[in-house]
């Protein structure tokens, strides 16, 4: 079977394909009949086809050199839970507990954080949760705008494997780079945004609630409205 056929079965039953992103696999998964398709060159030897699964892409993931935070990490922090879940948990960045551990929020915002959830009816494992970004910027800093772009790509691939019912933007880093917004998170929060036509929910960093107690209803409020979201 060409390969060009082969997508159309893969695609016709549900399963995620990834083509790369080298112009000539693009222009061989357009149709035959596309002006745009080069004749002069067999399909088969055109089209690269990359079906994604979660061992592929956390290698990929583990491996990862596309920016300076690579050199400093101790391992990379892919993300853990349930990659079968209605919830998906987006956080930050991993700090320095997360960047031993190789797991997200284990350290006190992560105690917090397991107590949102149980707070919804849920446990800390029947939810996906991951980060922005894979590795920990040194001295707990805040990544850069290149940092968070460059892991974009492993954020969106990990959502389309998972295809959560809502995701929870978990801080101001989060929700802004998920909604590719520069808005501060006071004017995020209390409202349902969109992602790949998932419900995005912007919820307080459990860590600012550890300062900020006050604010805790308003958290309450936002997980309401995620929690909304999944009866709909
Ligand atoms: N803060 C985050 O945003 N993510 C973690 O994994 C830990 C702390």
């Amino acid at each position: 079977m060409d390969n060009a056929t082969r997508l159309q079965y893969l695609q016709a039953m549900g399963i995620d394909v990834w083509v790369s992103r080298d112009c000539k696999s693009v222009e061989a998964s357009l149709p035959v009949n596309d002006a745009k398709f080069n004749a002069s060159e067999p399909a088969e030897n055109n089209v690269e086809l990359v079906t994604d699964n979660w061992s592929a892409l956390q290698q990929e993931v583990a491996e990862c050199q596309k920016c300076e935070l690579c050199k400093t990490r101790t391992q990379t922090v892919f993300g853990a839970g349930n990659v079968n879940a209605d919830w998906m948990l987006v956080g930050d960045e991993p700090g320095e507990r997360e960047d031993v551990e190789g797991k997200p929020f284990v350290g006190a915002s992560g105690v917090l954080l397991t107590e949102m959830i149980r707070a919804i009816g849920l446990q800390r494992e029947s939810v996906y949760i991951t980060n922005i970004i894979k590795c920990n910027p040194v001295d707990n800093r805040e990544a850069k705008t290149e940092e968070v772009n460059s892991c974009n790509d492993f954020l969106l691939r990990q959502i389309a494997l998972v295809k959560p019912k809502v995701i929870l933007a978990v801080g101001r880093m989060a929700a802004q780079a998920l909604l590719g917004s520069k808005e501060p998170l006071s004017g995020l929060r209390g409202k349902v945004h969109q992602l790949n036509g998932i419900p995005v929910v912007v919820v307080y960093h459990p860590s600012y609630l550890l300062r900020s107690m006050h604010e805790k209803r308003k958290a309450w409020q936002d997980l309401q409205l995620a929690m909304k979201q999944i009866r709909n």
